[in-house]
């Protein structure tokens, strides 16, 4: 399996060449990888007359009844037609016409296969595959034929899907059962009934029957999803074998005084149980490495702050990092209101602190005097060295790279508990697969007395009334957002379009009646802060801004936001926005303005938006429109790929791989019975394709 793919016969320096730079074919075993997207039925034969214009391919068997070069130069083609009992069809050859008509013979009989247009409501097949029924070997065979993806530079080259398609029959006459063996082990297979290894390649490129294919299909969707639940599994297991976290014994003062005497509300049913989840990790002597997702809104912060004051409680330090300076500030305010009273020191770490601040602060956090930390990236820099930091929070985490996580665990010698939050509404499956190396909470549950946010989506034709309706909200005393689509930072239409949208809704909002702020990602952080406050404290009533708001802003009095270009966010994205909105008492409103023409998949989006308020529904759709691998900071290390499985499609698979894989695990976690040998040999072997499988 591991010899050079030019070792193969009918392949050679050039063509394996080819293979290499296009399609990562070195091997045999790659080869044997490349998987065929689809298989022709060649076991149907039509009838002409039944042919219609929902058919991509047709075949069909019929007498040559009239053959014709027709046309000059370029337009220069030959035409024959062909009839079987029920019609006629037309098959026309643009090149290797002398070829063809030395080939082709009147009133010979054929076997025709190729792809069906239709002109002028008559059949015609352009280049059919022809098959002479006279031939003494011809059978007339029928059979499932591979069609493999391939570029065009291999097409240009000869090297087209059939061609590959005979590479695959040569590779399995010389591959026997013996070169693939079976890697999953016996009881998984009898209890999932699924086909051996061995079997399921060689049906997926050449079954006999479409059920075959199917499980072939099937066997080999189950290996890829097992094959990573176990390494999830065993990655997991490792850690809590492993790495020894301190134990936070004790519920103190902090806690409980926070709790009877600050707590402004009433935790949610869900708040309470992701907290006990929390205190049972923190008690239990391993290290918590615990997921915490949560939509916008569903009061993650808190969580979060009483975790920090178990760790205050028990002796040590704790920090947050947030993805950006607005929010750590905001955290940061937040949290002083609410534990300073019970002399509690909150401290803000941020690129903008001033050196002398930032001196002061870096020296409280290594005498340990300072008890939790709100901060940025800038927690991470060498020279924040924490006394005893017992306790991490990444927010927003899909805004973190996995590395940044692994820096914070780096700060302490006894690695910190780590709470990792996000609002990215990723649905469970995706959660499974994508993080299944952390534990996982969920608060699925909103703080009473929320009224959803209603939304509509707007054409562009609407604008007047669109803003005269924030007039009105505004005249209302409320305050209102206009966000603009600005996805990197330095593309320069896009900051064009931005300062034409502010001036716009200055014309419509003008001084000294209306003020308005805005906040893009070129200003500096200084210039934010001053745009932010000022609309925080109701000085301006208007925020002109881009998505670099996006995440976890609070300005409860702010009940409209207009989405201008809604068509161009992603779904999770135009949720994560509409979060800002719909925090306060007032019935709130999201209006998504889009271009007067938008395309169908762009209006499906946004009606979605329009009718559900829920996030997690928001996701799954998000996930269906447009594919796991778009899902933004879902994506680890190459978790989710994979050949042929799809986890929000199978998502029925996933879950039965899963308990599979738990089951196995439990009874072996490092896989060392001789049982599981040919299984763990596997899992080493694979990892030399999938490096990222490595990475931890
Ligand atoms: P997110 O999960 O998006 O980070 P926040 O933690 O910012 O959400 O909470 C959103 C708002 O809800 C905040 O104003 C917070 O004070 C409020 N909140 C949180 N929990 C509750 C609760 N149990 N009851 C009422 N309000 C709450
Ligand atoms: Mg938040």
């Amino acid at each position: 399996m591991n010899n050079p793919i030019e070792y193969l016969k009918g392949v050679g320096p050039l063509r394996a060449d080819l293979l290499k730079k296009e399609l990562e074919i070195f091997t045999f075993e790659d080869l044997l990888m490349h998987f065929p997207y689809r298989h022709l039925d060649r076991t149907k034969i039509q009838s002409i007359a039944s042919l219609d214009a929902s058919m991509d391919y047709a075949q069909v068997r019929g007498i040559i009844v009239s053959m014709e070069v027709v046309g000059e130069r370029r337009a220069k083609r030959l035409v024959v037609h062909l009839r079987d009992t029920t019609g006629i069809v037309e098959m026309t050859w643009f090149q290797g016409i002398n070829w063809m008509q030395k080939t082709l013979a009147l009133g010979n009989e054929y076997l025709v296969f190729g792809r069906l247009g239709f002109f002028l409501g008559r059949p015609q097949l352009n280049h059919p595959e022809v098959e002479s029924l006279r031939e003494s070997n011809a059978t007339g065979k029928s059979f499932l034929e591979p069609i493999y993806p391939v570029t065009e530079k291999l097409k240009a080259r000869g090297l087209n899907a059939k061609a590959l398609a005979k590479l695959v029959q040569q590779l399995f006459l010389v591959i026997e059962q013996k070169d693939i063996p079976e890697c999953l082990p016996a009881d998984t297979i009898k209890r999932h009934s699924l086909i051996s290894r061995w079997q399921s390649l060689r049906w997926i490129h050449f079954p006999e029957q479409s059920v075959q294919f199917d499980q072939a299909v099937q066997r080999i969707k189950f290996e890829e999803l097992f094959v990573s639940q176990l390494r999830l599994g065993q990655l997991r297991s490792a850690r809590s074998r492993f790495s020894k976290g301190s134990v936070f014994s004790k519920v103190g003062g902090a806690f409980n005084r926070f709790y009877h005497e600050r707590l402004p509300y009433e935790l949610t049913g869900a708040q309470k149980r992701v907290l006990k989840e929390i205190r049972t990790d923190l008690g239990s002597g391993r290290q918590m490495n615990r997921l915490l997702q949560g939509d916008v809104g569903s009061g993650k912060t808190i969580v979060a702050l009483m975790s920090m004051l178990i760790a205050l409680d028990n002796g040590f330090q704790s920090c947050i990092m947030a993805p950006t300076e607005i929010l750590a500030k905001q955290h940061a305010d937040n949290f002083r209101e609410l534990v300073s009273p019970l002399e509690i020191e909150v401290g803000l770490l941020a690129g903008s602190t001033r050196s002398q601040e930032r001196k002061k602060i870096l020296e409280k956090i290594e005498d340990g005097s300072l008890g939790i930390v709100v901060g940025t990236h800038a927690l991470i820099e060498d020279a924040v060295k924490f006394h005893r930091l017992g306790f991490a929070v990444v927010d927003e985490q899909h805004k973190f790279g996995v590395a940044q996580r692994a820096k914070l665990w780096e700060k302490s010698a006894v690695p910190p508990h780590m709470l990792v939050m996000t609002a990215t509404p990723i649905p469970r499956t995706l959660a499974m697969t994508a993080y299944g190396d952390l534990d996982y909470s969920v608060i699925d549950e909103l703080p009473p007395g929320r009224t959803p946010v209603h939304t509509v989506h707007r054409l562009d034709d609407a604008r007047p009334q669109v803003m005269e309706f924030i007039r009105a909200e505004i005249e209302a005393g409320r305050q209102a957002y206009f966000i603009f689509p600005l996805i990197e930072e330095s593309e320069k239409l896009q900051y064009e379009d931005l300062m034409r949208g502010y001036e716009n809704v200055k014309a419509w909002f003008p001084e000294p009646k209306y003020w308005i702020s805005m906040v893009h990602g070129r200003m500096n952080t200084e210039q934010k802060d001053i745009n932010m406050r000022r609309f925080v404290e109701r000085d301006t009533q208007i925020m002109v801004s881009t998505t670099v708001i996006e995440v976890g802003v609070n300005v409860p009095n702010a009940t409209v936001m207009v989405i201008e270009s809604a068509e161009k966010f992603g779904l999770s994205q135009l949720h994560q926005l509409r979060g800002r909105v719909g925090r306060g008492s007032e019935k709130s409103y999201c209006i998504l303005l889009s271009a007067n023409g938008v395309g169908k998949e762009a209006k499906e989006r946004l009606s979605v938006m329009c009718t559900t308020n829920d996030g997690f529904r928001i996701a799954e759709k998000d996930l269906e429109i447009r594919g796991p691998g778009d899902i933004q900071g879902t994506r680890q290390s190459g978790a989710l790929e994979f050949r042929l499985a799809d986890i929000v499609a199978d998502k029925a698979v996933l879950e039965k791989v899963k308990r599979e894989a738990d089951r196995l695990l439990s009874v072996d976690p490092d896989l060392i019975l001789p049982e599981h040998s040919p299984l763990s040999q596997f899992l080493r072997d694979s990892l030399r394709i999938h490096p990222w499988a490595k990475i931890s």
